[in-house]
This record gives C-alpha cells, sequence and structure tokens, in this order.
C-alpha cells in the first residue's frame, strides 16, 4: 500500500531532497529531532526491514553504504542510522526508511 513517501518519490509532494540515485531517495525530515535528521528510503516499495527479502539485499546494502556520504555531505562525521520496524516499535509511515541523524550529543540507549 503506497504512504505518502511513495508520493514524495514521485514529486506529487516536495521534499527537501538531499540525495538520489536509481534505487534510492534521501530527504530531510519534516520534523527534525537533530541538526541533522534525514530520511534514506527505497524507492521499491518495502513496508519495513520485515518485509525485506534475500533479493533485496544489494539494494539494502546499497543504502547502508550511502549514509556515510549522506551524512558527509551534511557535514556531519559522526552520526546514527535508526529505524523503526512496526507500530509497537514506533514506525508511523509504513515505508522503508533509515533515520540518519547527527549534529548533537545522542544518547545510549536509545528511548
Ligand atoms: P517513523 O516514525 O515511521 O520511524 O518515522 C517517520 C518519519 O517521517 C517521522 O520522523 C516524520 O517526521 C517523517 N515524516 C512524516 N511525513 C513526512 C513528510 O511528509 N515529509 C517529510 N519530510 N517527513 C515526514
Amino acid at each position: 500500500m503506497s504512504t505518502i513517501f511513495s508520493k514524495i518519490i514521485a514529486g506529487e509532494i516536495p521534499a527537501d531532497v538531499v540525495y538520489e540515485d536509481e534505487h534510492c531517495l534521501a530527504f530531510k525530515d519534516i520534523n527534525a529531532i537533530a541538526p541533522m535528521h534525514i530520511l534514506l528510503i527505497p524507492k521499491k516499495e518495502l513496508v519495513n526491514l520485515s518485509d525485506a527479502k534475500e533479493l533485496d539485499k544489494e539494494l539494502l546494502g546499497h543504502m547502508m553504504l550511502k549514509t556515510k556520504e549522506i551524512a558527509d555531505s551534511q557535514g556531519f562525521e559522526d552520526y546514527r542510522v535508526v529505524t523503526n520496524n512496526g507500530a509497537g516499535a514506533q514506525q508511523s509511515v509504513f515505508h522503508l526508511h533509515f533515520h540518519i541523524i547527527g549534529g548533537r550529543s545522542l544518547n545510549w540507549p536509545p528511548g
């Protein structure tokens, strides 16, 4: 089922895009919780990590390797990558996304 992120991929609603290639798109979170808060999403409609299959491993690896490039482009060396997998883990948009967060001190463990 399509979400608001599909509309962002299609250019139907605006987003502050910081990176795009044929496989994925990265844009600033509308409700940033840190100086850098980017959402990295696959263009393929995957609900979350649990929805990913063996055939998606190249896509997932590609996205993980892009996080450094995206953080670098924003001027941040240290960053956290988080994905909320399922409603019980606070996933609110059901299109896979990796939060790339940085620019302030981050606590561990997360809440
Ligand atoms: P989740 O809670 O599913 O892990 O994260 C969803 C994220 O998407 C939230 O941080 C929320 O602020 C962000 N978000 C929701 N709708 C939009 C939107 O239309 N544009 C942008 N840029 N971010 C959105």
